[in-house]
């Protein structure tokens, strides 16, 4: 059961905490909060471009950037667009994970930086969520999508591999990289 209010849960922690539909996207819509104050992403003011595609991800990144156009922060654009102060992209934190193991093993360290959350006028709000939580959202909102079929080599079957074997390694990879970027 959802621990807040006693409904069906739909989502379940790692530490097994379990939330309902309503719980769920409350969680995701705070979260979206926190990961733009950390990564200090869209500011008051900005014209954040995105790409217009029925990918997943993109769907989710699309609705989530609504938050900041409700309260009256940003304006948001379709891509190709010229003169916005910022380009939101969907990557997350599956995406990050396999790009920045394939960049270590391939001795291309000095592309890590890519992988930040920030980089330049490009930004990445959806950072922090896995592709189950993206998932989860589109579905309980009933976003309109397509599931594309994930291109898949032996390096991203090892590494979700290892995160069925250990959950959170994903999230350990990534946390990994943050540290670079604090202390440089
Ligand atoms: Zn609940």
């Amino acid at each position: 059961m959802c621990k807040q209010c006693e409904q069906n849960p739909v989502y379940e922690f790692t530490n097994k905490r379990k939330l309902c539909k309503s719980c769920f996207i409350k969680y995701f819509d705070k979260k979206v909060l926190y990961i733009n104050r950390k990564f200090d992403l869209i500011k008051s003011g900005d014209i954040i471009a995105y790409k217009k595609s029925n990918d997943v991800k993109d769907v989710v990144l699309e609705d989530i950037l609504k938050i900041f156009t409700n309260r009256g922060m940003i304006k948001v654009v379709k891509l190709p667009f010229k003169d916005a102060t910022k380009v939101a992209i969907s990557f997350n934190i599956d995406i990050e994970s396999d790009i920045i193991i394939k960049t270590i093993i391939n001795g291309k360290g000095s592309k890590l930086h890519e992988s930040f959350p920030k980089i330049g006028k490009i930004i990445k709000p959806l950072y922090l969520f896995t592709d189950k939580e993206i998932l989860l959202y589109a579905k309980i909102k009933g976003l309109k999508f397509k599931e594309k079929k994930i291109k898949k080599d032996k390096i991203t079957d090892f590494i979700n591999d290892l995160e069925i074997k250990h959950p959170e390694v994903k999230r350990a990879i990534v946390n990994s990289l943050l540290e670079i970027e604090d202390a440089l």
